[in-house]
């Protein structure tokens, strides 16, 4: 599932290919993708807007539009991906909405399962405040992130991943920054103490950042790391124990029980 890195790649991506490209046409190859948009308003908003600029929020990705027109909405959901096509004539199974750009050049937003969005705004923050995403994780310094967190309750990994505190992390790269935090996923947040809470941010920014750096691909990513080592048989390479796996709020988290010890 895109998280983070992921859509910051997809948005450095729109950046190189789409800036300063007119937007020709719309095509909504299926309408489950729009959440509150008709396929016409979508259509009238973007047809004959410039894409000038690029901006990320957690996991939401948006372009703005030339002249004030507004912002696409992108949100990628459990498998959503862009492609850029230079030569516009390869069309995909999966292709939900086409964008014609000039040229016949084309941008083409591409998902199997459907869960994520297509949309439009016409402000970024009332977006952000309308669908109660907190601050980006990325962006969060340290006394940020102690803010976040703050009077929260609950286990670190459900509260890292709750995207109204935190926008951004999902399962994976929260079993990742807790891993490299050395701190159990079900730790409460609100008895972290002041070291963990510093381990915490350095971790989260570093697996942010890293991420990105190798383009979101876990084959690019260090060995040392969680990512590549999460399956069954897996070992710690910081002290050779075997990963552990628990159900946490549904979902599979891989962490050390050697490294990662409940407190
Ligand atoms: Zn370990």
């Amino acid at each position: 599932m895109p998280e983070l890195p992921d859509v910051e790649v997809f948005r450095r991506y729109l950046q190189r290919h789409a800036t300063g490209q007119r937007i020709e046409d719309v095509s909504v190859g299926d309408r489950r993708i729009l959440h509150g948009i008709s396929p016409h308003r979508l259509s009238r908003k973007l047809a004959r807007a410039r894409i000038v600029g690029t901006r990320r929020h957690g996991k939401t990705l948006l372009a703005a539009l030339d002249a004030n027109r507004g912002f696409l909405v992108l949100h990628f959901g459990m498998d959503g991906r862009l492609r850029y096509e230079s030569d516009g004539d390869g069309g995909g199974r999966y292709d939900r909405v086409r964008f014609d750009l000039e040229g016949g050049r084309r941008l083409v937003y591409e998902s199997k399962r459907m869960l994520g969005d297509v949309n439009f705004t016409d402000d970024p923050d009332a977006w952000i405040q309308d669908h109660a995403l907190g601050p980006d994780a990325w962006t969060l310094d340290e006394a940020g992130l102690r803010r976040a967190l703050g009077g929260r309750r609950g286990g670190l990994k459900a509260v890292l991943m709750n995207q109204a505190i935190l926008a951004g992390i999902g399962n994976v790269y929260a079993d990742e920054i807790l891993y490299q935090a050395k701190l159990h996923p079900e730790a409460k947040v609100d008895g972290l103490d002041d070291a963990s809470l510093g381990r915490l941010h350095r971790a989260l920014h570093k697996v942010l950042e890293k991420s990105v750096a190798a383009g979101a691909d876990p084959e690019k990513m260090p060995r040392t790391w969680l990512l590549p080592n999460r399956h069954e048989g897996a070992r710690c390479r910081r002290c050779g124990s075997a990963i552990g796996r628990i159900k946490t709020g549904g979902r599979s988290t891989y962490f050390c029980p050697g490294c990662q010890k409940k407190r």
